[in-house]
């Protein structure tokens, strides 16, 4: 982009209370059949809007229309049994009945497409499009085919792959693919877990960008994150074959995180996401908060490279402290943008 700091967010963003459940990371939804779609759609017009109106320079779906970041998309392979249902301890923190891979793993058609393009008619600005990385998928999966992660994980990135083609070919011109699982199962990401990106990437016509952070402001990520002690260092591992892969941007949780930002120098010439935007509380950052953040991140990023974001998505807040948060990461941009050009 040409701007300096273009700021957008790391994607899901609440929905409305019409639309469904609140506050909730797999909400139940409030209509169905035609309505639902419709309501779907109304709903993907008006988080565009409310992007729009405080300022966010790369826009997004918001996750509008997916029930929850990852089951929305396994649901819709062959070879995933969602009646066969197991109990998993997702991502080493929380039990949730997962659906059964049951046999070869395929794409029955485009899942995400059709909104894509609808997002896209409604308007010029940059899109960025989430999907959830292969890591991510697996540790949501109960796999009783396969029996190895790693093969796995290269047939799921060769279907996220066809997706993300298909969606470049709709207009996107960011897919993100989410690897919360990246700080989780460190030991597996240079042994599989970037391959397999680096596979889900092949042949893309459009930027590429992967999010790793310490989760949804949900009790179970806060209370793991008291766990882990005055200095988070997990991205210190990962860095070094992350910045050899063929993604394009990095999406990270600084606000308020205890991650030295030092580390970022590992990954140096990559495009950073900085997150300025704390996904756990509700209290607004102000827009020097956020302009602080960002002024330490640009020792470490070069300022044509150096991306405001949020940490993580907004799915689980309220409505408005979502859109406040947003606004504030406009402002923060905002201020460090004019400081660099005095
Ligand atoms: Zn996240």
């Amino acid at each position: 982009m040409n701007k300096l700091f273009p700021t957008s967010t790391v994607g899901s963003l609440p929905k409305p209370s019409w639309l469904a459940e609140t506050e909730k990371l797999w909400p139940a939804w409030k209509l169905e059949g035609e309505a639902l779609i419709e309501a779907k759609q109304d709903a993907l017009r008006v988080t565009l809007q409310e992007q729009i109106q405080a300022g966010i320079d790369i826009v997004s779906d918001g996750e509008q229309t997916r029930q929850h970041f990852v089951t929305t998309f396994t649901e819709n392979l062959d070879g995933v049994d969602f009646e066969k249902r197991q109990t998993m301890r997702i991502r080493n923190r929380y039990d949730a009945q997962v659906p059964t891979i049951a046999g070869a793993v395929s794409r029955k058609k485009s899942v995400f497409v059709e909104d894509a393009k609808f997002l896209r008619q409604l308007t010029d600005r940059p899109i960025k499009w989430t999907l959830p990385g292969p890591m991510t998928m697996i540790d949501t999966l109960f796999d009783g085919h396969y029996k190895d992660r790693a093969t796995l994980a290269m047939v799921l990135a060769e279907i996220l792959n066809d997706e993300a083609k298909e969606l470049a070919k709709a207009g996107v011109d960011i897919i993100q693919f989410d690897e919360p699982a990246f700080n989780v199962f460190i030991d597996e990401v240079d042994e599989w877990g970037v391959p397999a990106l680096n596979r889900a990437v092949e042949g893309l016509t459009c930027e590429s960008a992967v999010h790793i952070c310490y989760g949804y402001g949900i009790k179970a990520n806060t209370d793991w994150k008291k766990t882990l002690g005055s200095e988070w260092r997990h991205y210190e591992k990962t860095f070094p074959s992350i910045q050899k892969s063929n993604i394009d941007i990095i999406s990270l949780e600084y606000q308020n995180s205890n991650v030295p930002m030092e580390l970022m120098e590992l990954i140096r010439g990559k495009k950073v996401m900085v997150g300025a935007i704390d996904v756990a509380t509700q209290t607004i950052e102000t827009p020097e908060e956020v302009a602080n953040t960002l002024r330490k991140a640009l020792q470490f990023v070069d300022a044509d490279k150096l991306y405001p974001c949020t940490n993580c998505g907004m799915a689980p807040l309220p409505r408005h402290v979502a859109r406040d948060k947003l606004k504030a990461l406009h402002d923060g941009a905002a201020i460090l943008r004019n400081e660099l050009s005095n």
